[in-house]
């Protein structure tokens, strides 16, 4: 969205609001962080079991309980300390190897389900999975078998589908979800709202959840045109009978808000920052959600 025109248009009024429109790529090669690495050195990553899955809880918004977590990566590059995600995937879906990546996340979790389950917390975790990975028709079958051999259930497992700014085959796309749902993983729409319209024309991909995106979650308690956009996405859910997530949650007013209008799940800093895996154990032993308003 880059700004509103009157009618009737005219040349000057779109050429000024068209100017306002830098792609991200262009913002990206500008970005002296991002030029640091390369193809090899994300590979050499890969081979080395650089990229570490982190994960923050979802909890209900009516009981407080924790009811799943989102798997979140982080590259943990020697001498650079923890890569957030959103410097590299892009680059990793340029170079092919964000569904390797998936692999790897996918593995990590499958084991720290099985770890949390021994210790009696059965939860589902969600996995990001990025439209390029869905452009392969074996990923499906990959998947699946990836979850059977680390002795996990899929209908544990949601995948939470982002956009790309990669081009993809919609028709291919559409199959290869159709095939994951079949073979019971969740599929989830991540941040709703803000992609492209290639979603749309996943309106008929079973989808289970949608992901209320954070940049309207965030101060929605005082912004009228947030919370109008979060009403309107939870009665689509509604109709659609899909699971509600509200990302993002940062305070107790959004906490408030997103429960009074019936979303389901919160998942925020409120509620905790993304750890690794082995504190989940002892974070849900301090948890105590938070009280009644
Ligand atoms: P996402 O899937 O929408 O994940 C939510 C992001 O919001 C995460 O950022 C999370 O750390 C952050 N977040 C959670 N709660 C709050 C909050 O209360 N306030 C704020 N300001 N932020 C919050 P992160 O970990 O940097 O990940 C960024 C994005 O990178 C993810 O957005 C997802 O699109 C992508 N990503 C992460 N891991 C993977 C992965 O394994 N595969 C793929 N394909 N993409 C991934
Ligand atoms: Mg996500
Ligand atoms: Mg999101």
């Amino acid at each position: 969205m880059l700004g509103a025109i009157p009618k009737p248009l005219n040349l000057q009024d779109l050429t000024a609001c068209i100017s306002g429109f830098h792609p991200k790529e262009q913002v990206r090669a500008a970005d002296p962080e991002h030029a640091e690495f390369n193809g090899e050195d994300l590979k050499r990553g890969l081979k080395e079991r650089e990229f570490i899955a982190f994960f923050q809880p979802k909890v209900s918004f009516a009981t407080g309980e924790v009811q799943g977590v989102e798997a979140l990566v982080r590259w943990f590059r020697p001498g650079h300390g923890a890569v957030s995600p959103l410097q590299f995937i892009h680059r990793m879906e340029l170079e092919n190897l964000v569904t390797p990546l998936t692999e790897v996340l996918l593995a990590q979790t499958c084991g720290y389900l099985k770890a949390w389950a021994r210790r009696g917390h059965v939860i589902s975790a969600s996995v990001n999975i990025s439209m390029q990975c869905l452009s392969d028709v074996s990923i499906a079958d990959r998947l699946h078998e990836l979850v059977k051999e680390s002795d996990c259930d899929s209908q544990n497992i949601i995948l939470e589908v982002t956009e790309t700014e990669v081009m993809v085959d919609v028709a291919k796309v559409l199959n290869v979800l159709a095939r994951l749902r079949l073979k019971g993983f969740g599929l989830s729409i991540d941040d709703f709202g803000t992609g492209y319209s290639s979603l749309q024309q996943l309106s008929n991909v079973p989808f289970t959840e949608l992901k209320i995106d954070q940049s309207f979650v965030k101060d929605s308690p005082i912004q009228p045109r947030h919370r109008t956009i979060i009403e309107t996405s939870l009665d689509l859910a509604r109709k659609l009978k899909l699971k509600t997530v509200a990302e993002g949650v940062e305070t107790r007013a959004e906490w408030d808000l997103l429960k009074s209008l019936g979303c389901q799940q919160a998942q925020g800093y409120f509620i905790a920052r993304p750890m690794p895996g082995h504190q989940l154990l002892d974070w849900l032993q301090m948890w105590q959600p938070p009280e009644e308003a």
